[in-house]
């Protein structure tokens, strides 16, 4: 089931009123009190840390949040180490998971201090040019193969996924490095995505302590952390169910008592890199209903479209809508909810059964507090909408502003093109 909604229709209503639709909003006593349970799940570990996959939610406020529960940031390029240093992340608390990543970010991450994840066995070298040296803390990223099974299609088959070190690579990948005087190591790997099945986190690290004890016996080199990285999915429909975190804790744990405490390996830390659990649930897409059209279907077209939400256009992803006022009416009629995109994929939902939705009815978007307006983008010269935080004390802040059309055409030179021939 997603989360209710935190606002009264009348509410909702006055909100709009000073914010026209559409827009985010993001519920931040949610938010808060969803991560203080998350780490609390894994707080049986030693060291446990959670570092929040920006490209979920890269908003500094939501960050600043995150932080001030303890999180660190998972990042993959330099704007998003760039945030999480504005909100006064680095160092042990920034972990650089990047791929194709110029030499120029790898120098940004390591003047910060942040951990540097290496995605491949020849960016050793290719970061030893960048920097001069490697760093004391390196982190590999692992890509079971075919050990690993059951990935569901956003990530793929890992076997056909360009992430990660083979098996044999990542064992020759410690040895060049502590060779080359790396002092502390980390073993991360990322499997799935939106997986709902908790024991596909325990299977997960059943492999990736293997590995670790393998690689202490053919190295010698103490693994001490392990980033079990993201991909806890959550439930979009309402036949889903949550993933059980301190089931998945509990089982992870014995498995650490197992083989990880055995081999004298503890304590090491385990982390996470989740986004989409941390805020998913607790963010919305708020839009207004501002066409209905009959034709063979029954359209409502509204005044958002894919460049502020494209999971559902790209991925086929479900997402619940609820009509503000209308939370208890009768569900009976049938619509496809649509954007403007000139793209038949632009669609919020398909042969939705939903309560009579009138012009002017708040359309509410649900379980879109990541990889939501996260993935927007400017197709069709559409502006992307803006973000709101509801506060604790019941104040809506405007954390991002909507894009004006001066941002599109900010990258054009205007008036070179007066007098371009
Ligand atoms: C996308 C991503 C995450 C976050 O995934 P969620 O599904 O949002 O939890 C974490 N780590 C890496 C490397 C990623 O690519």
């Amino acid at each position: 089931m997603s989360s209710n909604f935190p606002l009264s229709h009348d509410e909702l209503v006055k909100i709009t009123k000073d914010f026209p639709t559409p827009f985010y909003i993001y519920d931040e006593k949610a938010i808060r009190e969803n991560v203080r349970e998350f780490i609390k799940a894994f707080s049986i570990f030693p060291e446990f840390r959670e570092y929040f996959a920006v490209k979920a939610c890269p908003n500094p406020y939501i960050l600043k949040i995150l932080a001030e529960e303890g999180c660190g940031t998972d990042c993959s390029s330099l704007p998003e180490l760039m945030l999480s240093k504005m909100v006064g992340l680095n160092g042990e608390f920034v972990m650089f998971t990047s791929n194709e990543t110029p030499a120029s970010e790898y120098q940004y991450a390591f003047a910060e201090g942040d951990i540097i994840n290496l995605d491949d066995i020849t960016h050793i070298d290719f970061l030893k040019k960048s920097l001069g040296k490697l760093p004391e803390t390196i982190c590999f990223r692992y890509n079971p193969g075919s050990a690993k099974h059951g990935c569901n299609s956003i990530i793929g088959n890992p076997k056909e996924s360009k992430y990660g070190l083979t098996r044999e690579q990542m064992v020759e990948a410690y040895r060049i490095a502590k060779e080359n005087g790396v002092k502390r190591f980390g073993l991360h790997t990322m499997v799935a995505s939106n997986e709902l099945n908790p024991d596909f986190f325990v299977d997960t690290a059943k492999l990736v302590f293997d590995l670790v004890l393998e690689v202490k016996e053919k190295t010698g080199v103490k693994i001490s952390f392990v980033d079990l990285g993201g991909g806890i999915g959550i439930p979009y429909r309402e036949d889903q169910k949550k993933v059980d975190l301190n089931y998945v804790a509990k089982k992870i744990h014995e498995l650490y008592e197992n083989l990880i405490v055995p081999a004298g390996l503890d304590p090491m830390r385990i982390c996470f890199e989740c986004g989409r659990p941390i805020t998913g649930p607790y963010g919305w897409l708020v839009t207004t209903a501002i066409h209905e059209k009959h034709i063979y279907r029954e359209y409502i077209g509204t005044d958002s479209c894919m460049a502020d939400l494209m999971r559902p256009g790209m991925y086929g992803s479900y997402h619940e809508i609820t009509v503000s006022g209308k939370e208890n009416a009768p569900k009976d009629h049938v619509y496809d909810v649509v954007g403007s995109l000139c793209e038949n994929c632009d669609k919020f939902a398909i042969q939705r059964p939903l309560p009579k939705i009138d012009r002017g009815d708040l359309i509410i978007i649900h379980d879109a507090g990541a990889h939501g307006r996260a993935m927007g983008y400017n197709y069709n010269g559409k502006l992307r909408c803006g973000e709101l935080l509801l506060r604790e004390n019941g104040e809506v802040k405007q954390i991002r502003r909507r894009e004006t059309i001066d941002d599109l055409f900010a990258t054009l030179d205007l008036d070179g093109v007066k007098n371009f021939e």
